[in-house]
């Protein structure tokens, strides 16, 4: 990264660089619009003009190593995988993960997280967490990204059930059905149409 005393003197009065910023977003936009007028008259096919996703009633699918929403992976018997190390917590940078620990009934398991929670208004979707994670207890491979709308913090806090819902829906309906659920909560919302 650049440092202060290392900009020119065009780039400090910043002037300049404000009007070739404009040309820059100028000259796409005039290329963009021009390219529209093109192919709507059939030419110019084979030249790709921006597109304008209508977010969320269209989207583009993330690519795999997209870092979407947690969940929590499960075991084979559908039990939570994690064990509650709190090395995830540890790692977290934004101070956003709150686990409560339990003693498990089953004396070959140690422990589990009694509350696992994630506070999404705070989380930076860094990975550190499954980064941290011995027993990849803990994934963001769901696709989707984080809530848009609510009414209170509580409504952006993700707590276990929720958390190990989107593992269950991932194993019983696929990947991409975990965009098409939020869509649909969205929708119910009044968010997206
Ligand atoms: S993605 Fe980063 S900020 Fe979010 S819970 Fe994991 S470690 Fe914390
Ligand atoms: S998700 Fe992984 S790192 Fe976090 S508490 Fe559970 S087992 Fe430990």
């Amino acid at each position: 990264m650049r440092r202060p005393e290392d900009l020119t003197f065009r780039e400090r009065i910043y002037v300049p660089e404000i009007i070739r910023g404009l040309f820059v977003t100028g000259g796409y936009f005039w290329r963009n619009l021009f390219l529209h007028i093109l192919h709507q008259i059939g030419l110019a096919r084979d030249k790709s003009a921006m597109i304008t996703v209508q977010y969320p009633e269209e989207y583009i699918a993330y690519g795999p190593g997209y870092r979407g929403s947690h969940r929590l992976t499960l075991k084979d018997d559908g039990s939570v995988r994690c064990t509650a190390c709190f090395l995830c917590a540890t790692a977290c940078p934004a101070r956003c993960i709150n686990i409560e620990a339990g003693e498990h009934p089953d004396d070959s398991v140690e422990k589990y997280p009694v509350h696992y929670e994630i506070d999404t208004l705070r989380c930076i979707y860094c990975g550190m967490c499954v980064e941290a994670c011995p027993c990849d207890a803990i994934r963001m491979d769901t696709a989707i990204h984080p809530m848009i709308s609510g009414y209170s913090r509580e409504d952006f806090i993700e707590d276990k059930r929720v958390l190990m819902d989107r593992s269950r829906f991932m194993e019983e309906n696929g990947t991409d059905s975990l965009m098409d659920e939020m869509l649909s909560r969205y929708r119910d919302q009044g968010v997206a149409k």
